[in-house]
């Protein structure tokens, strides 16, 4: 099983070791006995460090977009500002349309991100009090700089709630959850932390939480005050995936062993690297060259123009059959791109093998 590891590039879900898979196989334990908060206590720490905050990262059991949900409902009060520069930004705009919360949607062109002084300047014409944003926009491969995003947010006062889908960045690239003033951030299961879908993790800050409990209509099972609490204790408010928790102790406990998040950061970082030089050294030729600028490019996810021939979905046919599983394009973009998730527990050299067989796919398309 383990020889035919390095060949699933999709950005999401990603290729997950053969050990942390069979960490799942556990015997199943009564979520409110003393091993399940065991377990969970055994993950708290690590966590913590993954999202680089001194908060409790609460474990919910659904896949990200349950967490994109609850920040909606949890921390806006009056209106939202969603910056939406890709189809998983979007999805918090249909998010609050769908709750019923008033929002101001701005857009950018795909590829592009937003910029700390157009927020400063949209915050102030929509009057929100809390702003989403995708900090790696895996539908595109751009990376928001959320760093200066939150701190022109600040700038506004204190009241604007800063909420973040970190689903293709946790784990993948830097993330400080409190050195950024962020005040709520989610991720998933099987993006950047190689795990198998199913758990989401999120981290709110104490205004974030206070803000919550003043909000009437914020449901029961994504309900972040009560997460929080039970978190604390080392419980969760519902059954969790039990074995699902296996896997996740057993990869935090991967994560430290091999040098811990900076570690796995600067991975992530190489692999963004060497795909930029394959396209600097080979894009011409090929005809393919990177959607996002660069500087604002995601650690984990590249995604490239195409020429018209071809198209993105033939693309990741052709690699297929040579053994690899890439993406095409997302929506709008299926076909005029394509994206390689070089996330999780992917390395560099397993990205070459990538590089390789699409020399050998573009060339021929
Ligand atoms: C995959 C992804 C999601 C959605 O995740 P689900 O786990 O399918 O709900 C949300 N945001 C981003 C940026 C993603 O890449």
């Amino acid at each position: 099983m383990s020889a035919a590891f390095g060949r699933f590039f999709l950005p999401g879900p990603t290729e997950v070791l053969p050990e942390i898979l069979e960490a799942q196989a556990a015997p199943m334990i009564g979520h409110r006995g003393s091993e399940t908060e065991r377990l969970l206590e055994a993950c708290a720490g690590p966590l913590r460090a993954v999202f680089r905050t001194s908060r409790p990262v609460m474990i919910a059991t659904c896949s990200a977009t349950g967490l994109m949900e609850a920040a909606i409902r949890n921390g806006v009060r009056r209106k939202v500002l969603c910056l939406v520069n890709g189809a998983f930004s979007q999805r918090f705009a249909d998010i609050a349309a769908a709750c019923g919360t008033e929002a101001h949607v701005a857009k950018v062109e795909l590829g592009r991100t937003f910029e700390p002084d157009q927020v400063r300047q949209l915050l102030k014409e929509s009057g929100a009090d809390a702003v989403t944003m995708v900090h790696s926009e895996s539908a595109t491969g751009a990376l928001n700089p959320v760093a200066e995003i939150a701190a022109a947010a600040r700038e506004t006062g204190d009241d604007v709630m800063v909420l973040v889908d970190g689903v293709t960045s946790v784990g993948g690239s830097p993330v400080e959850t409190d050195a950024w003033g962020l005040d709520f951030v989610l991720t998933g299961s099987q993006k950047a932390l190689a795990l198998p879908p199913g758990l989401a993790f999120g981290v709110a800050s104490e205004r974030m939480i206070e803000r919550a409990k003043t909000i009437r209509g914020r449901g029961i099972y994504l309900d972040l005050v009560v997460h929080e609490e039970q978190i604390r204790r080392n419980q969760t408010p519902y059954t969790p995936a039990v074995s699902l928790l296996f896997a996740l102790r057993a990869q935090l406990l991967r994560i430290e062993q091999n040098g811990g998040i900076e570690a796995r950061w600067l991975e992530h970082e190489r692999m963004r690297q060497r795909a930029e030089r394959w396209a600097g050294e080979r894009g011409a030729e090929l005809g393919v060259s990177y959607l996002p600028e660069p500087g604002r490019r995601s650690w984990t996810v590249s995604c490239l123009r195409l020429p018209e021939n071809p198209g993105g979905s033939v693309l990741a046919r052709a690699m297929k059959a040579k053994g690899f599983v890439i993406a095409s394009g997302y929506g709008k973009l299926k076909d005029s791109t394509f994206r390689i998730g070089h996330m999780g527990d992917h390395t560099v050299a397993e990205l070459e093998a990538v590089l390789d067989a699409l020399n050998e796919a573009l060339r021929r398309g």
